[in-house]
């Protein structure tokens, strides 16, 4: 991980060492990426070092034939506005955003409709003139639960996540549920995005159990379920993940039910911020295989 202000003009001794394309899956043509400039793109947090993003954007890149690099970047929340301008100044295409970014000001105010209704942003595009962005998670998010028959879903957490997830259901015709530690988070949800707030984890009637909380990146760790009241037939959703599956869903998985993997959703947020940095479709199956899916 590198500071933003050790970031360094465009090497071109660092362009990745292209395959041939085509030669990894990709099968959407060529990108339509204008290509007078490289590709550099990035993720900025603080910390960012534990981000999947990197190895599975440069195995997009590479996938694509596209020349450029994706960096991890650390920026601290206070120096949003000068790291941006600084990358920009770089010649940066594009950016992930982490925590605790996602609902920095700033990126609301040059945010697009998704933004403004999530209230949160997690993608950046910039060119000299201008500075854009967007929110992928909520197309992410669907995009594993698009086949789904809409119903009742129980969403645990009310954290920037959650808001995504809150705002997707809401469109989507499900019914949410919503259970949070501190029990305001989960009042604010609801009154922002339709649903009800509850005051205990209870799966109950719910076709869909979303973990949107931050519990589960270590062994032994989850979120509080009343696992007696799952529904025999539901899915089960971990927005967090880590390789292998969490216990949370290994405790779903031992009580029948289906699955659904946070990298499924890490991958699909990450192929629609690469489609409207470049314009063309990345290869899902060259971001899966660099995630462990
Ligand atoms: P966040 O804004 O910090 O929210 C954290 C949430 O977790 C809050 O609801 C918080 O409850 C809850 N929480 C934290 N510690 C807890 C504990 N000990 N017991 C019960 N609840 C606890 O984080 P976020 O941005 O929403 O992210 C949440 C998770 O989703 C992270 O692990 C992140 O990596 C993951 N995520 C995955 C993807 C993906 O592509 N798969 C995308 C985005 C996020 P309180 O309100 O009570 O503090």
């Amino acid at each position: 991980m590198m500071h933003w202000r050790d970031v360094e003009p465009w090497q071109p001794e660092s362009f990745l060492d292209l395959p041939t394309i085509g030669a990894a899956g990709y099968t959407h043509g060529f990108p339509q990426y204008p290509q007078e400039r490289p590709a550099r793109l990035g993720v900025i947090g603080d910390p960012v070092s534990h981000s999947l993003s990197p190895a599975m954007q440069v195995a997009a890149l590479s996938a694509s034939g596209t020349e450029g690099e994706y960096l991890a970047i650390q920026v601290p929340a206070r120096e949003l506005r000068q790291a941006l301008e600084h990358l920009r100044g770089l010649g940066f295409l594009g950016l992930n955003v982490t925590l605790p970014l996602k609902q920095d000001e700033l990126l609301l105010e040059i945010g697009d409709g998704t933004v403004r209704a999530v209230g949160a942003a997690n993608t950046v595009k910039m060119d000299a003139g201008n500075m854009r962005s967007t929110n992928t998670d909520a197309a992410g998010f669907y995009e594993p639960i698009r086949d789904l028959a809409p119903g009742r879903a129980l969403l645990l957490g009310a954290g920037g996540a959650a808001r995504a997830v809150a705002f997707v259901l809401a469109q989507s015709g499900w019914e949410a549920r919503i259970w949070n530690r501190t029990e305001a988070g989960a009042r604010e949800i609801a009154e922002q995005f339709g649903g009800t707030a509850t005051n205990e984890p209870n799966p109950a009637d719910c076709s869909l159990v979303i973990n949107a909380t931050s519990l589960g990146l270590r062994e032994h760790e989850m979120p509080p379920l009343l696992w007696e009241h799952l529904e025999p037939e539901s899915t089960v959703y971990d927005l967090v993940y880590r390789e292998g599956a969490t216990d949370f869903l290994q405790a779903a998985a031992k009580r029948g039910a289906r699955t659904i993997d946070g990298r499924e959703m890490l991958v699909a947020q990450g192929a629609a911020s690469f489609a409207w940095w470049l314009g063309a479709e990345p290869s899902l199956t060259a971001m899966r295989e660099a995630v462990g899916l």
